[in-house]
């Protein structure tokens, strides 16, 4: 029996997750995704009524009646699934108008739809680089995008996060054909926006191409909600955007990559994860229609996000909390220890509020915190009561005084 040894080992190292107060338990949703949701923690409690803090439903599109009623309209008219990849039988007329909106809504020439945007990250770097390359990662980019570049055959240069005379150095002295700069729009864990404007800067003196993961900015940061290249004002001089469906445009299912023209063209050829996995289902992708259809309708939803996030992030800080930097809807509230983080979101929890804590190995030792991030969804009066929880809870964990 070849698994009574393995099944040893795993409940080993199980246990020792446990111990160090790095073991996750998911709490059971009973409700739509949305700003106040019902909750069952743990999993045999009675539901919660709660304040949900810890959604990348950032503008409280997840279940939006039009969305929702595309998504069925789609579910009507194309059926339940295609059943093929893409390029078998797999692209509908629906597949092509997506990629073609979300192009213009990116201000990129063309696009190419992924089942997620971590398989778009997958697809990215072997489909365009090989040994000659260069790809040039910040630390803190997304695991997808780690994983993404182990796949690829380049050299590989990791420059501190947002430190651009690292970056600068690693380009001026590297030897490749191609160079490839890839960073996170908004760092997912910390909350704070690449420096994209500098980025495209050194990209244009050492011969580089600029890719932006903007899963968490795409439809809300920048002006009209175009991304981090909307907000620095480098839409022209982006190469690749990559990004999801799965937070704020919806928030169902589904990943992109937009870019130069030669560059898509390469990626329905060459692209593994296109080649080779489903296409989107036909209802996805109606409801993605309809959500960039409202998005360009009116600014007023990352307006309204823009606002809470600074009135939440205000709040926070002058009752003494301990934030990262940054001006976005992800508002890390830093405890470092993550013993601590679980224990403080478990006493949230008891407030009326839905917060977890991330520890190793989603951030890194010793840097557990409280990740709350801002909906378009969520009024002031929840907000003000999401406060209150935070200080009460802070007080008694004399995080705060
Ligand atoms: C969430 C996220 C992804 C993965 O997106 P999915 O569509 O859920 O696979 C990739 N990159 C970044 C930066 C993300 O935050």
């Amino acid at each position: 029996m070849a698994y009574t040894t393995s099944k040893a080992l795993y409940s080993e190292t199980i246990a020792k997750i446990k111990e160090e107060g790095l073991y996750k338990d998911e709490r059971i949703i009973c409700s739509p995704q949305s700003a106040q949701i019902r909750v069952r923690f743990p999993a045999d409690a009675p539901e919660k009524e709660i304040i949900n803090l810890c959604a990348n439903n950032y503008l409280g599109l997840s279940s939006h009646p039009e969305v929702m009623k595309a998504a069925h309209e789609g579910l009507d008219k194309r059926g339940y699934g295609m059943s093929s990849v893409r390029f078998i039988c797999g692209t509908q007329d629906i597949h092509r108008q997506l990629e073609e909106k979300m192009s213009k809504f990116l201000g990129m020439e063309d696009s190419c739809l992924f089942s997620s945007c971590f398989d778009a990250n997958g697809a990215l770097f072997e489909a365009l680089l090989g040994a000659e390359d260069g790809v040039f990662s910040d630390r803190l980019d997304h695991a997808s995008i780690i994983d993404g570049v182990r796949l690829c055959k380049a050299q590989r240069f990791v420059f501190e996060h947002s430190d651009m005379k690292d970056l600068e150095e690693k380009l001026k002295s590297s030897n490749c054909r191609t160079r490839l700069i890839i960073t996170d729009g908004v760092f997912s864990m910390d909350g704070d926006m690449a420096k994209l404007d500098e980025i495209c800067a050194l990209a244009e003196k050492y011969d580089a191409l600029v890719a932006v993961d903007d899963s968490h900015a795409t439809g809300f940061i920048g002006k009209t909600g175009r991304g981090v290249h909307e907000h620095h004002n480098v839409m022209n001089k982006v190469d690749i955007v990559t990004t999801t469906f799965g937070k704020a445009l919806g928030g169902a299912t589904g990943g992109c990559i937009s870019g130069r023209k030669e560059i898509i063209e390469l990626m329905k050829q060459r692209a593994r994860p296109y080649l080779f996995s489903n296409a989107l289902m036909p209802a996805v992708v109606y409801a993605s229609l309809r959500v960039l259809d409202i998005l360009s309708e009116s600014t007023e939803r990352r307006d309204r996000l823009e606002k809470l996030s600074q009135t939440w992030r205000k709040g926070l800080t002058e009752a003494g909390f301990d934030l990262k930097p940054g001006n976005t809807p992800i508002i890390p509230v830093m405890l470092y220890d993550a013993k601590l983080a679980q224990a403080f979101s478990r006493d949230l929890y008891e407030e009326g509020v839905f917060a977890v804590g991330f520890f190793y190995p989603v951030v890194a030792k010793g840097q557990a915190r409280i990740r709350t991030q801002i909906s378009a969804g969520l009024n002031q009066e929840q907000l003000d009561r999401a406060l209150a929880a935070f200080i009460k809870v802070g007080k008694r964990h004399g995080v705060v005084k």
